[in-house]
């Protein structure tokens, strides 16, 4: 009798014990796990953790090495937006491949935040194919417009999650400080160049050339995923020759080919920049994309001036 209470008694101890460390390891109702985020582009979830930094768990559809005109779905993209509780895209046809992707991963109520909304466009995108509409979809390259999509995306972030708005305050008001005191560095460092013209290699740049003070004289793709024609080439060659246009700019999203022809061909320089983070060394974070940019382009425009 004895030894069958000890028995029942270390039962109860062990129940306790067991109850006990269940309230310590289950997260409580309502509190804890990070909010799952789906971004489609890597500089977007660069934002998105920026200003939902620990309450929020962001993953891109896109990696960097990728073009963000070109989109391969992989089976764990759809997962991802199963239990995703909203997605940041860029909008202006860039993404066009998102909605048939939400579709099939059966979620039509899922909140798609659009982060060019209020964003000053610039006409001209690509000719063809995806990101045909009438307005240039690569706004990020601006800094200026990346304040207004770091006030969008920490509206939606407080409309999702309103129990952490004052963090999503703090850390956005504290990012539009660093987007503008860069902006300022970078523009000092232009401002000595006289010659600030270049050949790009898709239209990704105007927006970045505008707040620079770059100038775009002509771009070699028009469209992703075709090269450019023969006589296309020809005019090229013939317009960097004549204006003596003496930097071309290439992305290592596209194929490298052509940039080499052409400096080959004219005795240009050929300077790789990305307009998306991730590609090249040194560029994981937005900021450093931008520095990364601005100063490599400075760099060779300096030496041909
Ligand atoms: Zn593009």
């Amino acid at each position: 009798m004895k030894i069958l209470q000890c028995f029942v008694s270390k039962c109860r101890i062990t129940a306790v014990l067991l109850v006990f460390m269940t309230a310590l390891f289950v997260p409580k109702a309502g509190a804890a796990e990070p909010l799952p985020v789906v971004v489609t582009l890597p500089v977007l979830k660069d934002f998105v953790a920026v200003v939902g930094d620990a309450h929020i768990r962001v993953s891109t559809l896109i990696s960097g090495s990728e073009s963000e005109h070109t989109y391969t779905p992989k089976p764990s993209d759809l997962v991802r937006i199963q239990k995703a509780k909203v997605l940041f895209q860029i909008g202006l046809d860039l993404e066009l491949w998102v909605q048939p992707l939400i579709e099939n991963a059966d979620r039509p109520n899922l909140p798609i935040i659009t982060t060019s909304k209020g964003v000053s466009l610039i006409e001209g995108g690509l000719v063809d194919g995806h990101g045909h509409g009438a307005a240039n979809p690569h706004i990020w390259l601006d800094p200026q417009n990346v304040q207004i999509m770091i006030a969008e995306i920490k509206k939606a972030l407080i409309a999702v999650d309103p129990e952490h708005r004052a963090d999503y305050e703090k850390n956005a008001s504290a990012y539009l400080q660093k987007l503008e005191k860069l902006e300022a560095e970078l523009k000092r460092k232009v401002a000595p160049l006289k010659d600030k013209r270049i050949i790009t290699h898709h239209p990704a740049w105007p927006y970045f050339a505008k707040r620079f003070g770059f100038e775009i004289r002509s771009n070699i793709l028009t469209q992703i995923g075709s090269a450019p024609s023969a006589k296309k080439l020809g005019i090229l060659i013939r317009q960097i020759k004549k204006e003596k246009i003496r930097v071309i700019v290439s992305e290592p999203q596209l194929n490298q080919k052509i940039p080499l022809i052409l400096a080959e061909e004219t005795g240009a320089k050929v300077v790789p920049l990305s307009p998306l983070t991730g590609a090249l060394p040194g560029t994981d974070h937005y900021l450093d994309l931008m520095r990364y940019n601005v100063e490599a382009l400075v760099n060779v425009l300096e030496k041909v001036q």
